[in-house]
């Protein structure tokens, strides 16, 4: 999913001694152990006295109440000798009664869980069964959205988010990874909505009370936090994939228009992971959900994943952010998470480097190579820049989300420059083939490059896996002529700071240079000293017209490379591969606009990639020459959206003489566009906003933010029914993106009132952590005045609280 994990700790290779590395964060220096040196026992995998096999959950639930009652039968065989009690997790699960093999059993109930007695001692070859029957008011791991909305108009949903270990708040179960089993689910519940669970639809019954019995089983393991359901009201597309893998894409029923443009690549990716991996898809079939307010972004569970329906977009939004990256990360999960498992948390980089990876690989196939070479920049790009906080390896237990995603993404694509594209794909093949339904820990993907290669590949592990930091490279070259050859002469030196934890970095790096003629020489070294020369002949005595050091950007790296402007023209507009015409216009940021502006104005004129002309049109913005304004004007009509939105973006004062030409924007067909220029015309010419607000009167955007963006101006303009409409789109009644950027026009504007309050409140104490944070903060600004105040404590006073709920408003109310 989009999250990080408790933990990565490596535990596999010898243990050497105690080395320790600095890190550096606030400006202090602190001392860390590397988990290459250093055991963690608390990151081992989790002890338990039974193999968990089967799993049985039958659920009703009454949702005004947040209420889940349920029975759950767990049949396990025991792993030791004689088990004679177990414990399993389950914090505020209310046990009403407790069966071992169909018999009343005595247990006893804490606050983490249930001890089942188990009395005649199980014995190993045992097949036994545990039943719980039990209710729960869950806060956490299962969630009942808009059910006590008062005015009608919220979706209905009930759904669930396991990982990492929330699902023990609604089932008792044995809530680690490291054991797999099958699961079945058994919901009745109000026919007029459809529930979703894990596996394959073995029944639905309609009951003569109103209700529907869904029946849902997989047909192979899997790990407990992978479980899940989907309650609400909404339409299945079938489709299938070349395989006839089952597709049952669920959607909102009142925006068919949405189905296409989300699902457009979902059937294509299945068909692109099974090619790609080499292993069919490994469950029954694949259903996919939006719900409302979830979490994170999306999550992978077994042939079921949920997804916040901000990304269930129709064709517009689609230009600005749609599903097809998260598509492609939960369906990459379903083998890499879900097929083969990380015996702990710790393991993550086994599952999300490879879902951040694949999106990339399948961008490229229905996008091209251009926009994997841009995805790739950007992983190197976080990955860069989390370096400048500490140096921690992807596999320690404090390596942060950044390094298990994107430095692990880039570190597979480095693995496929290194091994080669095939070589790679073989070993992943084995290694899933080997893991099937099974746990892994990365050495075991160490020894399927030794299985299918015979390679013992240590070295590449150990500076990207096992070690941290990346290389700096500093390079330069000289045409020199030697032994009566012409040649370029590279010089290398990797200047990183090395200790115990960064070492030299040893990687294939390609050379090239490119000629006035033309033409072009290349070359690539294995580089791994110190300092390395690299000579490319140069036999044909062309004269050069830029050099190239790792050519495509495969190597995440730093690198000081000093080039002559007329280099950088050259290769802005020459180099064959769009990464290096990119870094050639970024290296011309700082220079003046009369060097580069006919550089940069021929570069937007035939470049092909649009993130290029986007960052032309950064740097041209500003520029007052005719030829720049040029440069603009086709920019606010560019086919690609990114460029238009980056001329949104970047502009600041519009020239009067440019105003209608900024006005067109107002039609475009991206949201964002649409409103990052109602807001600047908005403000630089506010007798021409009533007209702006009809010429966008139909659009609301993503989160409704268009429409909250005119109620904001025209509440600006003393219009005090739009307050009120934003009052109401921050209500409970709404999902929480419309909810977050109607409470921040509200504070823009210092609107307030005790039905506003109550609303802040209501998304202060939300489960949804977005919208928590954001309400706090506009919270905080409101109470930094006093009459506002006064009234926060009001409605706090006024109020009926949890008590969990009266402490965290309590504890903001009061600290300012
Ligand atoms: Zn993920």
């Amino acid at each position: 999913m989009h999250m990080i994990h408790p933990g990565n700790v490596l535990r596999t290779f010898v243990i050497i001694g105690i080395v320790h590395l600095l890190g550096v964060q606030a400006g202090t220096a602190q001392t860390v152990p590397t988990a290459r040196w250093y055991y963690e026992p608390q990151y081992e995998p989790q002890e338990h006295q039974a193999d968990m096999q089967h799993m049985r959950l039958d659920l009703r639930f009454v949702p005004e109440q947040g209420l889940v009652s349920g029975t759950v039968t767990h049949r396990f065989t025991p792993l030791r000798e004689t088990v004679d009690s177990l414990f399993f997790n389950g914090p505020g699960i209310r046990v009403k009664s407790v069966l071992y093999n169909g018999k009343p059993a005595r247990f006893s109930t804490g606050d983490e869980g249930t001890t089942v007695y188990l009395s005649p001692a199980a014995q190993w070859g045992d097949t036994d069964s545990i039943t719980f029957q039990y209710e729960a008011n869950p806060r956490r791991g299962l969630y009942f959205i808009g059910w006590k909305d008062s005015t009608g108009r919220s979706r209905k949903q009930i759904w669930s988010q396991g990982q990492g270990i929330d699902n023990r708040h609604w089932f008792p179960c044995y809530d680690a990874q490291n054991d797999k089993l099958i699961t079945e689910t058994i919901i009745t519940f109000d026919s007029r909505y459809s529930v979703l669970s894990n596996g394959g639809r073995v029944s639905m019954h309609h009951n003569a009370d109103g209700t529907t019995t869904w029946h849902y089983r997989m047909s192979h393991p899997h790990s407990v936090y992978l479980v899940m359901i989907g309650i609400g009201a909404y339409g299945i597309e079938e489709r299938r994939s070349r395989s006839g893998v089952a597709l049952h894409l669920w959607y909102y029923p009142e925006y068919p228009d949405r189905i296409e443009p989300t699902y457009r690549y979902s059937a294509e990716a299945v068909d692109f992971m099974e090619e790609e991996t080499g292993v069919p898809y490994p469950w029954e079939s694949y259903a996919q959900i939006p719900v409302q307010d979830f979490l994170y972004g999306a999550m992978e569970n077994t042939s079921a994943t949920v997804f916040g329906d901000a990304l269930f977009v129709d064709r517009r939004a689609f230009l600005d952010q749609n599903y097809i990256g998260v598509n492609v990360h939960e369906l990459a999960h379903q083998w890499f998470g879900d097929y083969v498992t990380g015996r702990t948390p710790r393991n993550s980089w086994l599952h999300e480097s490879f879902a951040t990876f694949y999106p990339k690989l399948f961008l490229r196939r229905i996008e091209g190579e251009d926009a994997y070479q841009w995805a790739r920049k950007k992983e190197h790009d976080a990955a860069l820049e989390t370096s400048k906080q500490n140096l921690f390896p992807i596999l320690h237990s404090r390596a942060g989300r950044t390094r298990v995603y994107e430095k692990g993404s880039a570190v597979l694509d480095m693995m496929r420059h290194t091994f080669g594209e095939q070589a790679v794909r073989k070993v992943l093949t084995q290694y899933l083939n080997k893991h099937a339904y099974g746990l892994v820990e990365s050495n075991d993907l160490y020894q399927s490059f030794q299985d299918v290669l015979g390679l013992s590949p240590w070295w590449f592990f150990e500076q990207w896996i096992y070690r941290g930091g990346e290389p700096h490279y500093v390079v330069s070259y000289e045409d020199i002529t030697l032994a009566g050859v012409r040649r370029t002469r590279f010089t290398v030196r990797q200047e990183h700071q090395r200790d115990d934890l960064v070492g030299l970095f040893r990687m294939p790096i390609g050379f090239a240079v490119h000629y006035a003629d033309r033409s072009m020489d290349s070359t690539r070294v294995m580089i791994e000293k110190e300092t390395e020369i690299v000579d490319i002949p140069n036999r044909r005595n062309a004269q050069i017209a830029f050099a190239l050091f790792d050519p495509g950007n495969w190597i995440l790296k730093t690198v000081s490379f000093p080039k002559l402007f007329t280099e950088l023209r050259a290769q802005a507009l020459r180099a064959p591969q769009m990464i290096d015409r990119y870094d050639a216009v970024m290296a011309m940021r700082e220079l003046p606009p009369d060097t580069k502006r006919s550089a940069l104005t021929e570069v937007f004129r035939q470049e092909s990639f649009g993130e290029v002309r986007a960052e032309v049109v950064r740097q041209l913005v500003a520029d007052p020459h005719a030829s720049a304004r040029e440069i603009l004007r086709l920019a606010s009509q560019d086919r690609a959206p990114e460029v238009r939105r980056a001329l949104v973006n970047a502009v600041s004062a519009i020239p009067r003489e440019e105003r209608e030409l900024f006005e067109q924007m107002l039609r475009d067909s991206s949201y964002e566009v649409v409103e990052g220029i109602l807001r600047k015309l908005s403000a630089q010419f506010p007798a021409e906003t009533d007209r702006y607000l009809k010429l966008t009167a139909s659009d609301n955007g993503v989160g409704n933010a268009i429409r909250v963006l005119r109620h904001e101006i025209s509440a600006g303009k003393g219009h005090t029914s739009s307050g009120d409409s934003l009052a109401v789109l921050a209500s409970p009644a709404n999902e929480f993106r419309t909810r977050t950027n109607a409470f921040e026009a509200l504070c823009r504007l210092n609107h307030l009132d005790a039905g506003i309050v109550e609303s802040l409140y209501d998304a202060m104490t939300h489960p949804n952590g977005r919208l928590r944070g954001s309400a706090t903060d506009v919270a905080r600004k409101y109470l930094t005045q006093s009459a506002h105040k006064t009234l926060f404590r009001q409605v706090l006073a006024a109020g009926e609280w949890q008590e969990w709920q009266r402490k965290i408003l309590t504890e903001v109310v009061d600290a300012q």
